[in-house]
């Protein structure tokens, strides 16, 4: 873990190197308009301490993240008079992440705009369900 790093936009903005349309901001975590929105009221909620994917968030940062979810969820609700939203937080530029600093989508959804998702789901086999599970229980730190 890097507190910050230089070449990062996101840590640029959270150190106010670069303006943002803030919306909220504490010690720990700050959110703002994403630039380019995909629907009005996108907001992005990022941790101000500098990492590039999920798994490498301490408990405590992610704790201070997912405490100010609901409230931010609340105002970007009321504000925006749309009553359905996407939660989204990208992993790996596989999974469309473009800023390599840890960061939660908030993403109004209504008719005219939001996230679009495919979603080419499969049915579970238990047979491979149970390998699969003891492997991931073994891999829990
Ligand atoms: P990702 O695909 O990495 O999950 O999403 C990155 C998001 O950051 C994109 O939606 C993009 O529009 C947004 N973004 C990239 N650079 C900036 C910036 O300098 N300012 C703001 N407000 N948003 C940015
Ligand atoms: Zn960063």
């Amino acid at each position: 873990m890097v507190a910050s790093d230089p070449d990062c936009i996101f840590c640029k903005i959270a150190a106010g190197q670069i303006p943002c349309h803030k919306i909220y901001e504490d010690e720990d975590v700050l959110a703002f308009l994403d630039v380019n929105p995909l629907s009005a009221g996108h907001t992005l909620v990022i941790p101000k301490t500098h990492n590039q994917t999920l798994d490498e968030v301490s408990e405590d940062v992610a704790a201070k993240i997912g405490r100010v979810l609901p409230r931010l969820s609340r105002a970007v609700k009321q504000a925006t008079g749309i009553n359905a939203w996407n939660i989204l937080q990208n992993n790996g530029s596989e999974a469309h992440q473009a800023v390599d600093h840890v960061h939660f989508h908030i993403i109004p959804k209504d008719a005219d705009g939001g996230l679009g998702i495919t979603w080419p789901a499969d049915q579970l086999v238990s047979d491979e369900a149970e390998p699969l599970i003891k492997l991931i229980r073994e891999a829990l730190d």
